[in-house]
């Protein structure tokens, strides 16, 4: 294995110094190469989504492909622009001087993915790494072996491996890539495993991006439109069966409208998802066994006052709102990642908010409220990667939010034009006439 990864850097660097990658023809051309792969391979992503997770065509379409054909699009229109030497004024000191930052790609990048979103967790990231010039291994999560393989299959045929490649494998396929000496490391997965990486990362000076989890609260203030506050928590938490990085982990919700927003969300799920969701066939599974245990151990937390219910031969576990949560609650203790959704009342936002900021910071915050002043309050006093005002998850579909995570739940940032940033360095220039 550590042969095997050791020879596929040196391939991919003998390349990358060739220089063809430097040619933003050429990446244009790498791009729309991708694309073209992607719409042929369409049945197939969809299909292994669906052995994977159980992810209907719809679901897997709209949060996986789209998502990335989007960035493919946006980054083919403006990488020419993007990746142009950009001039600079210089300091009125050295009037004979002109000054240029030339974005240059790192070299070979290492991409590492997770498996809730395992499409486009892979290719969001490859396409700001071929954007900016690099070549690229990509290192699959095992836990979706379906798409693993098909994300193996569709670069090969797009790309020589001396390019871009995929190395398929478990932890120790990972552990033997991190010894190698890449020039850029893009992980995306949990926090506990974003230590390990930038530990290994620390020994050869690599720079990394790490978009990791966390408990991401959202807030709904007694002055929400309590009907789409229910609306938009139901379809952020319970997409993807809850094993969304950027889902709302926990609510808070204001206690004199308490009572009428769980009724709200009862009628939402089951609006959406049907009036017995353990007979939904397209609600998407947990991952495996282990997740499955972990999660069920959290549905007698507390009081269900939606849900409760699970199968373990099926591994689903049915939308499920937990009341009379405390702090020291198993389920307040670790990010949820599954179809659960644990509330919290209160009078007073202050310390709820005192306890938030106390905890690692979130990746994401929901604020539900028409009050300006409290969405103030919010976004001065708490620290968290990104997130919404009176919506759930869309800041990171937009091309025009960098979106990370920020202490425990991250460093750096990608989509859009970050994209393209990250996996570039900015070379200044300062150039003197004689
Ligand atoms: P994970 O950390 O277990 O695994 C991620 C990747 O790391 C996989 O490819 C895995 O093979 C590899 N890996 C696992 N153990 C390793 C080790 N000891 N050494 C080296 N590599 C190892 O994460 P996961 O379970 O696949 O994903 C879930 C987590 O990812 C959640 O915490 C979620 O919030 C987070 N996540 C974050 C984002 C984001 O954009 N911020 C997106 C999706 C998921």
């Amino acid at each position: 294995m550590m042969n095997q990864a050791k020879q596929l850097v040196n391939t991919q660097r003998t390349f990358f110094n060739t220089g063809r990658t430097k040619n933003v023809e050429y990446r244009i051309d790498a791009l729309q190469r991708l694309r073209k792969g992607i719409e042929k391979y369409q049945q197939r992503i969809l299909d292994a989504l669906h052995t994977d997770l159980n992810k209907s065509a719809a679901e897997a379409y709209g949060s996986e492909i789209r998502i990335v054909l989007g960035e493919l699009d946006f980054t083919l229109e403006h990488l020419q622009e993007w990746a142009a030497p950009c001039s600079v004024p210089t300091s009125s000191i050295m009037p004979d001087a002109v000054s240029t930052i030339y974005p240059e790609p790192y070299g070979v990048a290492l991409i590492i993915a997770p498996w809730n979103y395992p499409f486009q967790l892979a290719f969001g990231p490859l396409i700001g790494a071929i954007a900016a010039g690099n070549c690229a291994v990509i290192k699959p999560s095992e836990l979706t072996p379906a798409t693993s393989h098909l994300i193996h299959d569709l670069i090969q045929e797009v790309y020589p491996q001396e390019y871009i490649a995929v190395m398929e494998g478990e932890v120790e396929t990972s552990t033997a890539l991190l010894n190698e000496k890449f020039d850029y490391i893009f992980f995306t997965g949990s926090t506990g495993v974003g230590r390990i990486v930038m530990k290994a990362a620390a020994e050869h000076l690599i720079p990394v991006t790490l978009e990791l989890g966390g408990k991401s609260p959202a807030i709904v203030h007694q002055d929400a439109d309590l009907q789409l506050a229910a609306q938009r928590i139901v379809r952020g938490k319970f997409l993807n069966a809850g094993q969304t990085c950027v889902a709302p982990d926990y609510l808070l919700v204001h206690e004199q409208v308490h009572d009428q927003l769980v009724e709200q969300i009862r009628a939402e799920i089951s609006e959406k998802f049907g009036a017995n969701v353990m007979e939904n066939a397209s609600f998407p599974h947990i991952v495996n066994a282990r997740n499955f245990d972990r999660l069920s151990a959290f549905l007698t937390n507390g009081t269900a006052v939606i849900g409760g219910r699970s199968n373990r031969d099926q591994l689903m576990i049915e939308p499920t709102v937990l009341d009379d949560i405390s702090w020291d609650s198993p389920v307040m203790q670790e990010e949820i990642f599954g179809p659960i959704l644990p509330v919290f009342t209160y009078n007073d936002l202050n310390p709820m908010l005192d306890e938030i900021v106390r905890r690692p910071k979130p990746l994401a915050l929901y604020l539900f409220t028409e009050s300006e002043a409290l969405q103030e309050q919010v976004l001065t006093q708490v620290s968290f990667g990104g997130g919404c005002i009176n919506e759930t998850l869309s800041h990171m579909t937009s091309h025009y939010l960098p979106f990370g995570g920020v202490g425990e739940s991250g460093m750096g940032s990608y989509h859009g034009k970050q994209s393209f940033e990250v996996f570039s360095h900015h070379k200044s220039i300062l150039k003197r006439s004689k």
